[in-house]
């Protein structure tokens, strides 16, 4: 008697089971932040106040930034798209209006012109601090 080979074997010696993918390490402080800026924003684009799609770092996570809420900011668009992305391809100006910091700089240690809050500080509990003498 001839014995036939089980197609299902066949299949599995030609394409053996991939190892399940190592768990990813989460950010530290991701998910409060993103709670805490969700709640701060309102879900709008803290820049132009319109409705917000993404978070930014105001200090890149390449150059030492974290996922805090003084270090964040919900902006509307894309890395590349509306104000997240004029925000990553104009770093100068962004700088001006407090939407990045250089690689030195401290979250928190200069005000952002908030369309939502005026010109204020962000804080790390996840509110915002006007400057001193300017109207929020
Ligand atoms: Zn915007």
């Amino acid at each position: 008697m001839t014995v036939h080979p089980n197609p299902r074997n066949l299949v599995r010696q030609m394409w053996p089971k991939v190892k399940p993918r190592a768990k990813k390490v989460k950010a530290p402080g991701k998910a409060r932040t993103l709670r805490l800026v969700g709640i701060r924003s309102g879900g709008m684009c803290e820049r132009c106040g319109g409705r917000g799609h993404s978070t930014h770092h105001l200090r890149n996570v390449s150059q030492g930034g974290e996922w805090s809420p003084q270090n964040c900011v919900r902006l509307c668009g894309s890395g590349s798209t509306l104000c997240h992305g004029w925000v990553t391809t104009h770093s100068k100006e962004a700088w001006v209006e407090g939407f990045h910091l250089e690689a030195g700089e401290e979250p928190g240690s200069r005000p952002i012109q908030s369309a939502l809050h005026g010109v204020v500080y962000l804080t790390a509990a996840g509110g915002v601090t006007p400057i001193e003498g300017g109207a929020a």
